[in-house]
């Protein structure tokens, strides 16, 4: 078996009958609270006062960003939007932001390129270079370190002692702040980091779980592939699989493209990337050392685990979930009065193992992420 097996989440809950619209928010808040009314309001008391650290696990692509953004707008802002801090102090510049969420998402990623701007504006060195010279711990000098971030240094990579103390430094800024952290450990050698990382923080003494989110490699193909960006706002949409209210067609090629439906976008026509057409292949060798990774860490104890799904075998997939909560498969064609019709049907993939399933909406994916996070902790 080339993929796992993970328990199928059950989202039927009895005595609910009701269909949601999990594309829009006012539709999603509604679900979340039929569905995990309780486990909510359990995690929001226990965010007043506590936080966690959990390791999101999972391919490039799988999702890892959107389950945790779909997370934090369940269980949502902090009561207190004051920008004073509980002492009465009021925040420095940046924390406002940071304060108000009870759950963020650090992704590894934009850490190292927030930190080049730092370096490369001047912006916010100072404190970083402070921080560096008191917590980190590497063979590289202070000024190689540097070196590596800008990649001046071509031939190192940010060393794993680089990404730890730079995730080090993230975290610091948001003290009261439960983190889901995406893009770590990354490498065989960055396991034994994230198994001390709790240790390392000190000051820390939440609990930490990991999340492991596993979606067919069929499925991340055809994100990528029809994956589609607004030039002006950036959102991602897809064609296929999460189109805008608005349609066109290219006179001259007759494709059919979606139009940015943020109202200051002024219907901008939505742009595939260039490579995308290629889905995985260019990452290949990547999503296959994140396979590696993933089914390493499947095989930890110690560590409390979350295991999240994204597919379901069809021919059993109604015994568990509804059907608004399966992601459908788009296409258009030009009716005979000349408008665009949008042709919704169910969207079937193989899995990695070659099993016909259907693939779950994001917020389908995100229930059952709430409900263990509140087992995990306890609650
Ligand atoms: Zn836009």
């Amino acid at each position: 078996m080339k993929g796992v097996d993970f328990p199928i989440f059950n989202t039927k809950t009895t005595g609910v009958v009701e269909k949601f619209d999990l594309n829009s928010p006012e539709g999603r808040a509604k679900y979340f609270q039929a569905k995990a009314g309780p486990e909510i309001e359990k995690l929001k008391k226990y965010l007043e006062t506590k936080t966690f650290v959990a390791f999101l696990m999972g391919k490039k692509n799988s999702g890892k960003g959107t389950y945790s953004k779909l997370f934090m707008e369940a269980v949502g802002p902090i009561r207190n939007r004051s920008p004073l801090s509980p002492s009465g102090a009021r925040l420095r510049a940046g924390e406002i932001s940071n304060g108000v969420n009870r759950v963020g998402h650090i992704s590894v990623g934009d850490v190292v390129r927030d930190v080049h701007k730092a370096i490369k504006t001047g912006e916010g060195k100072k404190e970083l270079m402070a921080f560096l010279e008191k917590n980190y711990r590497g063979f590289h000098s202070l000024e190689e370190v540097e070196n590596i971030i800008m990649g001046r240094d071509t031939k190192s990579l940010v060393s794993s002692e680089v990404i730890v103390a730079l995730l080090q430094y993230e975290i610091s800024k948001r003290p009261r702040q439960a983190i889901f952290i995406d893009g770590f450990p990354r490498a065989l050698d960055q396991i034994g980091y994230s198994l001390m990382l709790r240790q390392v923080l000190g000051y820390r003494e939440d609990p930490d779980f990991l999340v492991f989110i596993s979606v067919p490699e069929s499925v991340i193909d055809a994100r990528i592939k029809a994956r589609v960006i607004c030039p002006i706002c950036h959102t991602p949409r897809s064609l296929k699989l999460a189109p805008t209210v608005f349609i066109g067609q290219d006179e001259a090629t007759g494709e059919f493209y979606l139009m940015c439906d943020d109202p200051k976008c002024n219907k901008a026509r939505m742009v595939t990337k260039e490579g995308d057409e290629l889905g995985i292949e260019p990452i290949r060798d990547r999503l296959e050392l994140d396979d590696v990774i993933f089914k390493r860490l499947l095989d930890l104890k110690g560590l409390p685990q979350i295991k999240l799904r994204n597919s379901i075998p069809a021919d059993k997939a109604w015994d568990f979930i509804e059907k608004y909560e399966v992601t459908p498969m788009y296409s258009y064609k030009k009716g005979v009065d000349g408008k665009i019709e949008v042709i919704e049907e169910p969207w079937l993939v193989k899995d990695d193992d070659g099993v016909e399933c259907v693939s779950l909406l994001p917020a389908s994916v995100a229930l059952g992420f709430i409900k263990q996070t509140a087992e995990v902790l306890g609650l």
